[in-house]
């Protein structure tokens, strides 16, 4: 057997998208009894996804997972923006959110639109401009590219996005834009964090990391969960190009050292040190979840 699949671990921490189901939308039959498995003898489970509640699980989880159960599940949205739990009676509640009022969001769309506007202005670069997310915007670099349903990155993208900046003679490609986004958000007065999923460049207050560091400092730690007892689940940790991390190795902070952290991908470009790839997609972690609930033998703890 497989070393990772020997260790019994406290936590779990989870993105949903391309790990727990295959894409959007998808049916959830599959990972829902996993969950309720490792809930049910008191392992910790916190989903961290960029989207929103109504994305996970079709937005039923309040039904799918039985009250008692749930008291143990957590979720981490929003590209670090909302952090849940579940309420006695297994309905949703919200924990902690990081969202701007509508001044300080305001100024976080002036800062991508003046991404938008240098690209067009100096790089006759034309980009869309995403403004309906809590805290951050999402700027379109591949406007004529047609993502269809998934909503991960594909094999390709990135090279696709600095082929199109190198066409408009924006050197140094992604890397030195996202340098670019944060100095222009320093030149507004702002510090935020710049980060993409090739096709989007993404700037705003929080990452996934936000997500993380609330979960392990507020409910993990408290509990008496250390880091080397959690597991982090994703299939986009690889590297996207150099110093390019893809979204889920937001995930790895320094609060999580010690911590096992594993990637779905198929093709991993190259994966942070920390990271085991394991491949295998959505599979691939349902097998750890269903060796998990074997030999785990935590007593349930419902907080
Ligand atoms: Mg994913």
């Amino acid at each position: 057997m497989e070393d990772y699949l020997k260790k019994p671990y406290k936590a779990i921490l989870f993105d949903w998208d391309g790990t727990a189901i295959v894409s959007r939308g998808a049916p959830v039959d599959q990972v829902i009894p996993c969950l309720n498995n490792l809930l049910e003898k008191g392992i910790k489970l916190v989903i961290i996804s960029g989207t929103t509640y109504n994305n996970i699980a079709h937005g039923q989880l309040e039904e799918l997972i039985p009250a008692k159960l749930s008291q143990n599940l957590f979720l981490g949205l929003g590209r670090g923006a909302f952090n849940y739990g579940f309420d006695k009676d297994g309905k949703l509640v919200m924990l902690h959110q990081a969202v701007p009022d509508t001044e300080e969001l305001l100024k976080i769309h002036k800062v991508g639109f003046a991404i938008h506007q240098l690209l067009l202005a100096d790089y006759n670069m034309l980009t869309d401009i995403v403004f309906s997310r809590p805290n951050y915007c999402k700027i379109d670099l591949l406007v004529a590219h047609e993502r269809g349903d998934h909503a991960y990155l594909t094999a390709g993208e990135l090279d696709m996005v600095n082929a199109v900046l190198e066409r408009h003679h924006f050197a140094g490609g992604m890397r030195q834009l996202i340098h670019t986004a944060q100095e222009i958000a320093e030149q507004h007065g702002l510090s935020l964090k710049a980060t993409t999923d090739a096709k989007y460049l993404e700037v705003g207050l929080t990452t996934k990391a936000d997500n993380v560091k609330y979960f392990l400092k507020n409910h993990l730690f408290p509990a008496g969960i250390a880091s080397r007892d959690c597991a982090f689940w994703g299939d986009e940790f690889t590297y996207l190009g150099p110093e390019v991390k893809g979204s889920d190795a937001e995930m790895i902070i320094a609060e999580a050292a010690g911590a096992d952290f594993f990637d779905v991908s198929a093709q991993p470009f190259q994966l942070p040190e920390e990271v085991n790839g394991v491949g295998g997609g959505v599979d691939r972690f349902l097998d750890f979840m269903k060796a998990q609930s074997l030999h785990v033998k935590n007593q349930p703890s419902y907080e």
